[in-house]
């Protein structure tokens, strides 16, 4: 793996540039080299080199020496030398990457990266839909049937290398992601995959923040350009159907959105207390099997009827006396049940024809919803195609109409729904466009515009609360992020708590 002169080596240490001789390639004489040398290895110092040889390739090498496991640990990578690199003779700020395969929260393979810079060790974990749009970027797995069912993240392709080799530093954001986009040149991001980018990219982000001494949502805020800072409304979604559960609704996700709390942390209260006042509407009406939770910790009670659970969210609105605090805000998924131009609301069910409904009597039932319950929010009514319906709906309704797999969080679909006035706000995925700076373009686009935007998780989620941090720096006031149940969904939400007390 080591591709690199021994002779005329660039040394450059706490950047100090010094010039040695000779270096060996091995572990153990490099380490007696940097003894030798007079620069300490010590318990829980990390120590950061950069090795830039004068010949044709740059080495990059990371020596760490941990408390808990004192093995020395030397990563490097090789790059052909360009003339910007020739020039370079200050700090690269990120010293290793390593990409490897873990769980979401349902239990299927994602990536999560660690990045590594002289201020520490950086980690971001990628999220993954089950109900996905056709238009985003390419979740890439291995397709290996032998383990994890084809869904594997073995094969990654090596995107971490590019960020690796480049010059830029850390806060140089948009620079690394082009970079990998670039290398990756394709328009689906099918090459790398859209998941191993974005789990560097993430990471990337991260580590900038570090690197300047602020905190994520100040750094995500100034790549923004956004001198204030918006704490969100939380969208609780507290009964899950569609894919994200093994009930028979068809639409997917009944939200509780508390407009009329006084702060976050009211929001937060208002959206717990609600949703354990619906586990006992639920188990009245159904029976305590009822109050099983789907994908995203809402409640997946086995009924058919949309406009019932509204009823129920009604009834554990009034229960709770929160009628002046809660609206209810819907993501119908409208794809997942778009069948040969018209739509399946038993889609669970065998098919049948018959029951198949056109686009116009679906808008009928949505101004029901609207007309009987506080309705106040709906993402994608129609299928990701089904361009003349959004229009439609959109100049009708009145009310905030969210595009998800319609727009995808990419520029483009975007361009064309302000167009054709599909929606009036965007759902904005990370995962679904791949980079942190293609989602900040998607955002800024959405804003300048007029939009709302809502900051999403997905449905297959983990631990890590990047979105969190996402949704104050770009002040988008809206955030879904599931259930106040479960912890990769409480994760995010309890980040945006530990906000609050670091202001207060
Ligand atoms: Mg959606």
């Amino acid at each position: 793996m080591l591709e690199c002169h021994k002779d005329e080596m660039h040394f450059m240490a706490n950047y100090t540039l010094l010039y040695i001789e000779t270096v060996t390639s091995s572990y153990c004489d490099l380490t007696q080299f940097i003894l030798v040398v007079g620069l300490k290895v010590s318990m829980n110092f990390m120590l950061s080199y950069i090795l830039m040889c004068d010949r044709t390739v740059c080495v990059c090498a990371s020596v760490s020496s941990l408390a808990c496991s004192p093995g020395i640990h030397v990563g490097f990578i090789t790059h052909q030398r360009t003339p910007e690199l020739q020039r370079y003779f200050c700090r690269m700020s990120i010293i290793n990457i390593v990409a490897r395969e873990i769980l979401d929260s349902r239990g299927n393979p994602t990536v999560e990266v660690d990045l590594q810079t002289a201020k520490g060790l950086f980690r971001a974990a990628v999220p993954s839909g089950a109900s996905t749009g056709i238009y985003e970027a390419l979740e890439l797995r291995d397709g290996d049937k032998t383990r994890y069912k084809g869904k594997g993240q073995r094969l990654l392709r090596r995107c971490e290398d590019a960020a690796l080799c480049s010059t830029s530093l850390v806060v140089e954001q948009e620079k690394l992601d082009n970079l990998m986009i670039e290398m990756d040149g394709t328009e689906n991001k099918s090459k790398f995959g859209a998941n191993a980018i974005l789990g560097v990219s993430l990471a990337i982000c991260k580590a900038g923040a570090a690197e300047k001494g602020v905190p994520l949502y100040r750094h995500i805020a100034d790549l923004a350009g956004n001198t204030e800072l918006v704490l969100p409304v939380p969208a609780f979604n507290v009964i899950n159907g569609g894919s994200h559960a093994g009930n028979k609704l068809a639409m997917q996700e009944f939200m509780v959105l508390p407009v009329g709390a006084e702060s976050f942390r009211d929001a937060l209260r208002v959206g717990a207390e609600l949703y354990q006042t619906l586990r006992g509407v639920i188990k009245e009406k159904y029976g305590q099997d009822a109050t099983n939770v789907g994908d995203e910790g809402g409640f997946a009670p086995n009924i058919l009827e949309n406009s019932e659970a509204l009823e129920l969210l009604k009834t554990a609105i009034e229960k709770a006396g929160f009628t002046d605090k809660v609206v209810i805000g819907m993501d119908v998924a409208a794809s997942e049940f778009f069948i040969e131009g018209k739509y399946d609301l038993d889609f669970k069910s065998p098919p049948n024809a018959a029951r198949h409904i056109s686009g116009q009597e679906l808008a009928d039932i949505y101004q029901g919803f609207v007309n009987n319950y506080p309705v106040v929010s709906i993402e994608d009514p129609f299928d990701q195609d089904d361009w003349p319906a959004w229009s439609q709906f959109t100049a009708s309704v009145g009310i905030q109409v969210v595009g998800d797999d319609l727009t995808v969080t990419n520029p483009r679909r975007i361009e064309r729904a302000l167009e054709e006035k599909a929606c009036n706000c965007l759902l904005l995925k990370v995962n679904q466009i791949g980079s942190v700076t293609e989602s900040i373009k998607a955002c800024k686009l959405a804003q300048e515009n007029g939009w709302g935007v809502m900051v999403s998780h997905r449905s297959g989620e983990t631990e890590d609360t990047f979105i969190a941090d996402l949704v104050v720096g770009l002040c988008t006031g809206q955030i879904k992020t599931g259930a106040p149940c479960r912890s990769e969904r409480l994760a995010k939400y309890n980040q945006l708590m530990r906000w609050l007390l670091l202001r207060t």
